[in-house]
C-alpha cells in the first residue's frame, strides 16, 4: 500500500507532466466514463490530499484518483513503449503532445466537479504534507478514542493522513509502543511529539527513491518487513503478526524487547507460521 510520500512523489511527476498543457489524449478504460473525453482541455495542477491524488482540468473537473494495494500511474515520453503492466490493467490515459500519463489498476476513478473535492477527500484528517496540516488537530483525532489501538488509530486517515502500513509499523517503534497498545495509553510526552515524528518521516522520505526511516544506508527500516531478522536497536528478533480493522489485516511488525505494549501472543515469524500450518 502506497504511503503519504509516494503519492506526493506521484502527484510531483503528474504535475510536471500534465500541468498547463492541453490534453491531446484521453481515454478512460471504465464502463461508467467510456464516453468521457477530456481531449482539449487544459491541465491545471495535480494535488495529492493524503493518499488521494486530485488532477484538476480545465472546466471545472477534477479526476480524483487512489491507488489503493497496487495501483500506479506512469509517465512516458509520447513514442516509448509503455511499461506500467498488461493493457487490460489501464484505467486511463491522459496525454499532450509530450507525455502520455497511464493510470495502472486504479480501484478509485472518479471523474467529479472540481467544486465538490470535499464529497471525496473532505474526510481526511489534516494532511501530514499537505498545506492544512495541523498537529494539535491530528493529535486531538489520534486520542478522541484513547481504547483504540495505536497502530489502528495511525492508518486511519480520518485522523491524519498520509501513514500507510510501513510507517505505522515504523511510528510504533520509534515511539517505543506496539502497534496493539491503546493510544490512550501512550505516555503523553511520546503521544504529544507523534504528529511532529510522523511529519518528519514522511518529508524525509518524499524526494527519495528509497524509503528510510533509520537514516542507516542499507538498513532503511527499524522492523518493517524485517521479521524474524534482528531489531536494528537490540538485535531481539523482530515479530510480524497481522492487524486490521476486520476490513483487512495488514502485516505488520515490531520489537518485542523495545516496544512495550500488548501484542499477540502467537505471533511467530511468517515464515514458522507457514511451516507450522502446512
Ligand atoms: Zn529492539
Amino acid at each position: 500500500m502506497p504511503e503519504g510520500d509516494t503519492v506526493w512523489q506521484t502527484a510531483r511527476r503528474l504535475h510536471e507532466a500534465l500541468a498547463g498543457k492541453v490534453l491531446t489524449r484521453s481515454d478512460f478504460r471504465v464502463p461508467k466514463y467510456a464516453t468521457a473525453d477530456l481531449t482539449g482541455r487544459t491541465v491545471l495542477d495535480v494535488t495529492p490530499r493524503g493518499k488521494h491524488l486530485l488532477t484538476r482540468v480545465e472546466g471545472g473537473l477534477t479526476l480524483h484518483s487512489h491507488l489503493k494495494m497496487d495501483g500506479s500511474w506512469k509517465i512516458f515520453e509520447n513514442g516509448r513503449r509503455w511499461t506500467g503492466g498488461p493493457a487490460h490493467q489501464i484505467r486511463v490515459i491522459l496525454g499532450n503532445a509530450d507525455r502520455t500519463a497511464v493510470g495502472y489498476r486504479l480501484p478509485v476513478l472518479d471523474l467529479i466537479r472540481t467544486a465538490d473535492e470535499a464529497r471525496a477527500v473532505g474526510h481526511l484528517g489534516p494532511d501530514l504534507l499537505g498545506p492544512d496540516w495541523n498537529p494539535e488537530l491530528a493529535l486531538a483525532n489520534l486520542l478522541a478514542d484513547p481504547a483504540r489501538p495505536l497502530g489502528e488509530a495511525l492508518l486511519d486517515q480520518r485522523n491524519l493522513a498520509g501513514i500507510g502500513n510501513i510507517y505505522k509499523s515504523e511510528l510504533c517503534f520509534l515511539l517505543g509502543a506496539t502497534p496493539w497498545l491503546p493510544v490512550g495509553a501512550l505516555p503523553a510526552d511520546r503521544a504529544a511529539k507523534l504528529p511532529a515524528l510522523a511529519k518528519k518521516l514522511l518529508e524525509a522520505n518524499r524526494e527519495r527513491p528509497v524509503r528510510s526511516t533509520t537514516g542507516r544506508r542499507g538498513q532503511d527500516l527499524f522492523v518493517y518487513g524485517r521479521a524474524p531478522r534482528p531489531c536494528l536497536r537490540c538485535h531481539t528478533s523482530v515479530r510480524v503478526a497481522d492487524q486490521g480493522d476486520g476490513s483487512r489485516e495488514r502485516p505488520t511488525y515490531w520489537c518485542p524487547n523495545c516496544q512495550t505494549g500488548p501484542a499477540p501472543s502467537a505471533a511467530r515469524p511468517r515464515a514458522a507460521q507457514r511451516r507450522t500450518t502446512n
